[in-house]
C-alpha cells in the first residue's frame, strides 16, 4: 500500500491539519488543492494512492468528483471522504461509489489514522 496521498478541502485550515497528521503518520502528501477541477487534474498527474475529499468544494460536490475519478483514472485511488454531512444517504452514495471511508468533521486524528489504516 503506497503512502502518497492528496489532499481536497476548500478550507486551507484543513488542508494544513490534515498535512500535519498525515506527515506525522508516515504519509507523504503530494499534492492539496481547494476543487474539485484540480483534484481531478492531480490525480491524472500525481497518481496518489489515497485522497482526502471534503464533499462540497466551491465548484462540485465532492461525491461528483467520485464519479469523475471513476471514469477518468485506470486505477482509482483509495478515496477518504471528510465531510461536515452527516446524511446517512449520501454516506451510502458515496460507499456506492467505491469510498472506502467516511469520516464526519469535526474528526479526532485517531479515527482519520484508523481510516487510513483499515
Ligand atoms: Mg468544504
Amino acid at each position: 500500500m503506497g503512502n502518497k496521498v492528496l489532499v481536497v478541502d476548500d478550507q486551507g485550515f484543513m488542508r494544513k491539519m490534515l498535512g500535519a497528521m498525515l506527515g506525522k503518520h508516515g504519509y507523504e502528501v503530494v499534492g492539496e488543492t481547494d476543487n474539485g477541477t484540480e483534484a481531478l487534474e492531480l490525480c491524472k498527474t500525481l497518481s496518489p494512492d489515497i485522497i482526502t475529499l471534503d464533499n462540497i468544494l466551491p465548484d462540485m460536490i465532492g461525491l461528483d468528483l467520485v464519479q469523475d475519478l471513476r471514469e477518468n483514472m485506470e486505477k482509482l485511488p483509495r478515496i477518504i471522504m471528510i465531510s461536515a454531512v452527516s446524511k446517512q444517504e449520501v454516506i451510502d452514495e458515496g460507499v456506492g461509489l467505491g469510498v472506502s471511508k467516511y469520516l464526519i468533521k469535526p474528526f479526532t486524528e485517531d479515527q482519520l489514522v484508523e481510516a487510513l489504516n483499515s
